[in-house]
């Protein structure tokens, strides 16, 4: 497993599948059985029939702790904000494949002075925040100044909630010059620490949890998207210049196939608008990667709002990443198939 970040240099698309553990239930369900062989740090065989074989970035195993995905696939999206590029995240993959652990992980103690198991979005910040702090020493002269704003946000059934302000449903997306694509009136909190960052994290997904009780569905059917925007202004020369990136952070709906034979009314429409929001995903990325490639073809961004929502973080000099989360037991066999040929498709 290559922990190295500068192995991402020049590359604006990857993929990394994430193999969770077996689970006690999967053990007692199904022996120790598994459907996929890990063959190198970027190869896999999925061993049902027929086996096939599938190359990626890398391939992280139950070995992988948190720290080390962070260090390889954290800081260099760090890093590219610093610069004042964009960066994208995304955790794919069956409910139950380890999303939210990859995203969040265990983060009810706090930052990671105080869990080894807290994810990618506080160690991201911990580091980000490290990084400023440096940046400002190191150029004093300049006078330079970094401002952040978050905001955190849910997509379900294709309406856009404000986890920071659950009161506001039904959220529109605007294109304007000045601003760009945005949400209109989505909350923004200024944040000066990793522990402020917690602090709203905590917060949207304490009232995530209640919207989707009220509303009696599983969280599972939707994607949440934590973003924080770095603003930095420095004078050099007499001249004041001014940069401007964006960090998201997304935690995509459960990518099993949703049932729509038999399904009526909302439930037909929440499962064709999951279906097609992760496929025009896929859309997406597919072209990034054509596209550097030197070929490309027309993408329909809008096609869903999440695509939509990140067209400006996508593509460019943005960096994104895509985790692609599965389960090793044989009892998840064709969701890890359909996982694995997802992620091979955004090569
Ligand atoms: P998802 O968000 O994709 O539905 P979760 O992140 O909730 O899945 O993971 C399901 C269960 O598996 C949780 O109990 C989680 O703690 C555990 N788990 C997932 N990935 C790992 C991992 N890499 N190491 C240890 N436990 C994991
Ligand atoms: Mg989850």
């Amino acid at each position: 497993f290559n922990e190295d970040p500068s192995f991402w240099k020049d590359h604006n698309v990857q993929v990394i599948i994430r193999i969770r553990p077996l689970s006690s239930s999967e053990i007692s369900l199904q022996g120790h059985g598994k459907c996929v062989r890990q063959e190198s740090s970027q190869t896999i065989t999925w061993t049902g029939h027929p086996e096939s074989r599938f190359t990626f970035d890398m391939v992280a195993d139950e070995n992988v702790t948190q720290e080390m995905l962070f260090k390889a696939a954290g800081v260099p999206m760090v890093e590219n904000c610093m610069g004042g590029y964009n960066s994208c995240v995304f955790a794919y993959g069956q409910t139950g494949s380890g999303k939210t652990h990859t995203m969040l992980g265990d983060i009810e103690g706090g930052t990671r002075r105080h869990s080894v198991n807290c994810g990618m979005t506080p160690r991201v910040f911990e580091y980000l925040f490290s990084r400023i702090q440096k940046e400002r020493e190191a150029r004093r002269e300049e006078n330079i100044k970094f401002t952040c704003r978050c905001s955190f946000l849910e997509i379900y059934n294709e309406q856009i909630l404000d986890l920071l302000n659950p009161s506001s449903v039904n959220l529109q997306i605007r294109e304007d010059i000045k601003k760009g694509i945005h949400v209109e009136d989505l909350t923004e909190i200024e944040v000066t620490s990793a522990r402020d960052v917690m602090q709203q994290l905590l917060q949207g997904a304490a009232n995530r949890k209640v919207a989707a009780t009220n509303m009696n569905r599983a969280s599972s059917r939707s994607h949440s998207v934590f973003t924080c925007v770095i603003e930095s202004k420095w004078e050099s020369q007499g001249v004041t210049h001014h940069r401007f990136a964006r960090f998201n952070l997304v935690d995509l709906a459960g990518s099993e196939r949703q049932k729509s034979s038999g399904a009526e009314g909302e439930r037909l429409k929440e499962a064709t608008n999951i279906n097609k929001s992760l496929s025009t995903l896929g859309l997406v990325i597919m072209n990034l990667v054509s596209i550097s490639n030197g070929k490309s073809h027309h993408v329909p961004y809008r096609d869903s709002k999440l695509t939509f929502l990140l067209q400006d973080s996508l593509g460019g000099n943005a960096k994104t990443c895509i985790i692609a989360n599965i389960s090793p037991s044989s009892c998840c066999s064709l969701e890890t198939l359909s996982t694995l040929k997802f992620a091979q498709r955004a090569k």
